[in-house]
């Protein structure tokens, strides 16, 4: 787009645009397929080294709306170079016919010179047709003296219409055209202004504003715009500067106005798409907001609902009564008032409480019973007996009042699913209330509705939530709830429990009576001993001691296996899990009483497994190759290291049924550190705690199961006194000194003196410790081993580390029969 004039030759080869305009300045990019313009480009650009000028030339059906491809049909004569038969005019555009006569065409009088910026050349795949892409830019207006042929193409003699330098520098001077000039820069500034809030692009057609001489500028504004053939071909026309500029101010100030219509027409739409939409978002939230507070949108419906439903609760007729008074005081209320939403919730508690509801207690089978305790449950032969006992009054006198079982032991022996076992057979549902840390009566009876934020206690909620009046309420840990300021839970229970008043059960936010005596209590506790005393009478407590680690991994190969490799979604058939590797985690990983310990990490090994079943799976079914045994994926969470905690396959369905299974995965021992990470207890610990004389291993009962609990002795310069530590209760004091008296008592017969009359604790203190200092100990049955640990610590021998002792003592030595030896002994 060089200012400079261009130098036009006199002749040029001649591409037809059909219904189209190249202007001066504008760049197009152009397909050429038709036979006539392929042999043109590529006779005059794509072969000449010196690529020239080529015509554009507009074409005008005179079929309206034939407008093909930009090219026009090859207009074919192949007398070679010659002149134009079609008699052009210079002035007027002039009619050819095409070869065959039936597209008359127009040629217009006046074109473009362009050159080539790009050229492309590509076959058609089928027919092995020669296409060319070229990206013409328009130079200046030429005016066709003569068209004649060359070859396939049209070439015309052609003069030039632009001014030459001088002609245009005295033009400049005309002051109409300066004027006109300036009108047409204001509106083009005007709309690229106002194109420039939308893209960014157009301060590059500012830049050309300020470079560019106006009347080319006129040419390229003009080009841009999309409007009609007719108007192209008049701008091509409007040789004279003052046409062409005025010409041009009325496209672009046109253009404009269109824009800015447009503009307002969107913004109107917009604005009224946006407040619509805003107004739906608000409606939205408002639904949101109400349906939180529990007052809806379509309130008068709601409350009608809220009646049907109330309706259908089966309130005993004094309850209906109420709540009818309450239900007419929220009919009054408007949702937006204060109490009504607490109101509303208090309805809406009266109408979920199962009044009526309950489940069909069916014909008790004893027997079926039994066999569904045996399935679920490995040992315990006593306590199924007596559950089995306890349903059998039940069958013979269902109104009975029967005790209310209370199993206790540490976690994870059973007693929560034992539980569920009893609900199971009597074929009513279980709900689990737990009321470890509960210290605040509220969370048994509820708050009044005074208060804010008041809610129901915690049974009212679980029967809310289990909807039927009859279900076996697992009360668990009912050791842990504790007394204070807040009120005494134990005296709310207490009431709970007892048949003569729980048929008229209060919580303080229902505060209309409610009948429990329909459901059946089950109550769990670690410890008896905190279990208050009253409480306690209430109940008929079963003990599950723990297991042994040859019950533990019965339970593992019969039950715990099984049940977690299901709950997984797999099978043996793809992971087996062998009894002697059970017996490592047992040992190693685990020490606990029950088994849930035991129980996570089979699951842990199972999820290793999934991964790696489902894994294998993806991978057969997408190649043919089999996956070496242990996979990437499987193999980067192992190296982690620890126990693999993974949620990856939520398998809802079992892998089994879907994918085949080349072998097993049979966990070994290198797994079991992979998936567990390293041991967590090692039977060293005793040996080397015991190294050195004064200690000596005891065994202690804990709500955890048994423990090993070591003691230390050791003795100082002194003054022959007793120094004790280790949080110790009286009653362990005083098993320290009667152990040291004793001691001292016997220190000739114990080799530990050579006479009698030697003091032990001659210018010596003693200290002895209770390591895990932040425990508290008590008990008389630490006697034997601070015996031993003394006679250690004089005789200057060490303790055996395989043995741990247990048993009270009294000052003459004699050791008491022992208790609990084997809550004591399990948990190792
Ligand atoms: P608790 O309530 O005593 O803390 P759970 O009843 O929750 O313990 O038991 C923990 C897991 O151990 C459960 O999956 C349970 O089925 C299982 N379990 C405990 N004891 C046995 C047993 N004797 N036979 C089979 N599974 C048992």
């Amino acid at each position: 787009m060089a200012d400079s004039p261009v130098e036009l030759p006199g002749r040029l080869a001649i591409l037809p645009f059909r219904n189209k305009v190249l202007l001066p300045g504008a760049i197009v990019r152009i397909r050429c397929t038709n036979p006539s313009s392929v042999k043109l480009v590529e006779q005059e650009l794509w072969q000449k080294e010196e690529k020239g000028l080529i015509g554009v030339l507009p074409v005008r059906d005179l079929e309206a709306g034939a407008v093909g491809s930009l090219l026009s049909p090859g207009v074919g004569s192949d007398s070679g170079e010659g002149s134009s038969k079609a008699g052009v005019s210079p002035v007027e555009t002039s009619k050819q016919d095409t070869k065959n006569g039936k597209e008359p065409i127009h040629w217009h009088s006046k074109g473009v010179a362009a050159r080539a910026l790009h050229l492309s050349r590509g076959v058609e795949k089928p027919s092995g047709r020669v296409t060319y892409i070229v990206v013409l830019e328009g130079l200046c207006r030429f005016s066709v003296q003569e068209l004649s042929t060359r070859g396939s193409y049209h070439v015309a003699r052609v003069s030039r219409l632009d001014m030459t330098k001088t002609e245009l520098e005295q033009a400049e001077q005309d002051p109409d055209l300066i004027a006109l000039s300036r009108q047409f820069k204001a509106t083009a500034m005007e709309l690229i202004s106002v194109l420039e809030q939308k893209q960014k692009t157009v301060s590059r057609t500012k830049v050309l504003l300020d470079t560019v001489p106006v009347y080319r500028l006129a040419d390229i504004f003009v080009a841009s715009f999309e409007i009609s053939f007719e108007e192209q071909l008049s701008m091509l026309d409007s040789v004279d500067l003052k046409v062409r500029l005025s010409k041009a101010t009325e496209l672009v100030d046109r253009h404009l106005q269109s824009i800015l219509v447009a503009e307002k027409i969107t913004q109107k739409v917009e604005g009224q798409l946006s407040k619509s939409q805003k107004e739906f978002l608000l409606r939205q939230q408002m639904r949101a907001i109400k349906e939180e507070l529990g007052d809806n949108d379509d309130d008068e419906d709601d409350v009608v609902a809220l009646e049907r439903k109330m309706q259908n609760a089966g309130m005993p007729a004094n309850i209906w009564k109420h709540a009818q008074r309450e239900l007419r005081r929220l009919r009054k209320m408007q949702p937006q008032q204060p109490g009504y939403s607490s109101s509303r919730a208090y309805l809406e508690l009266l109408a979920d409480l199962p009044w009526q509801k309950v489940s069909e207690e069916r014909e008790l089978d004893l027997r079926a019973a039994k066999e569904s305790l045996d399935w679920d449950h490995y040992g315990l032969t006593k306590v199924k007996q007596r559950i089995i006992e306890y349903l059998a009054v039940r069958k013979l006198k269902p109104d009975a009042r029967g005790p209310v079982l209370c199993f206790v032991g540490p976690p994870g022996v059973g007693k929560t699913s034992l539980a569920s076992s009893i609900a199971k057979a009597l074929n009513r549902k279980f709900i689990r209330i737990s009321l470890g840390g509960v210290k605040d009566e509220a969370d048994i009876r509820g708050h009044r509705r005074t208060y804010i934020g008041s809610m129901p206690g915690r049974l009212i909620d679980g029967l809310k939530r289990v909807s039927v009046s009859n279900p076996v309420m697992l009360l668990d840990e009912i050791d842990k709830t504790g007394s204070d300021v807040r009120g005494d839970p134990a005296s709310a229970l207490l009431e709970v429990l007892d048949p003569e008043q729980n048929k008229t059960f209060n919580d303080h936010y229902l505060n209309v009576p409610f009948d429990l005596s329909k459901v059946i209590f089950v109550a769990t506790a670690n410890r008896m001993q905190p279990i208050p005393p009253p409480l306690l009478d209430r109940m008929e407590v079963i003990e599950l001691p723990g297991y042994t680690p040859e019950e533990k991994l019965k339970i593992a190969m019969k039950h715990l296996i099984p049940r977690v490799l299901e709950q997984h979604g797999l099978s043996s058939a793809y992971l087996q899990i062998p009894e002697a590797m059970v017996k490592l985690i047992i040992e190693r990983y685990t020490r606990e009483a029950g088994v849930r310990n035991l129980e996570r990490n089979l699951a842990a090994l199972a999820r290793a497994a999934a991964v790696k079943v489902a894994e294998q799976a993806n991978t057969l079914r997408l190649g043919k190759e089999i996956q070496p045994i242990t996979t990437t994926l499987l193999d980067s969470r192992l190296a982690d290291g620890g126990e693999v905690e993974m949620e990856v396959i939520p398998m809802g369905h079992d892998i089994s049924n879907t994918y085949e299974n080349p072998s097993p995965m049979i966990v070994d021992e290198a797994m079991l550190e992979k998936v567990l990470g390293p041991p967590r207890f090692d039977d060293r610990e005793a040996a080397d705690r015991v190294a050195s004389p004064g200690v000596s291993v005891g065994l202690v009962w804990t709500s955890f199961g048994g423990e090993v609990q070591f003691v230390e002795a050791t003795a100082m310069v002194g003054k022959g006194d007793l120094h004790l530590t280790g949080q110790l209760g009286d009653v362990i004091k005083e098993s320290a000194q009667l152990a040291l008296t004793w001691v001292r008592a016997r220190a000739a017969d114990l080799n530990l003196s050579p006479t009698s009359d030697i003091n032990l604790l001659e210018s010596r203190d003693i200290h002895i410790h209770f390591p895990a200092g932040a425990v508290p100990k008590d008990g008389p049955s630490a006697g034997v081993t601070l015996v031993t640990s003394l006679v250690s610590l004089f005789s200057n021998r060490k303790v055996r580390a395989d043995t741990a002792m247990t048993g009270e003592m009294t000052l003459r030595g004699l050791v008491l029969p022992v208790g609990g030896v084997k809550d004591k002994v399990s948990g190792h």
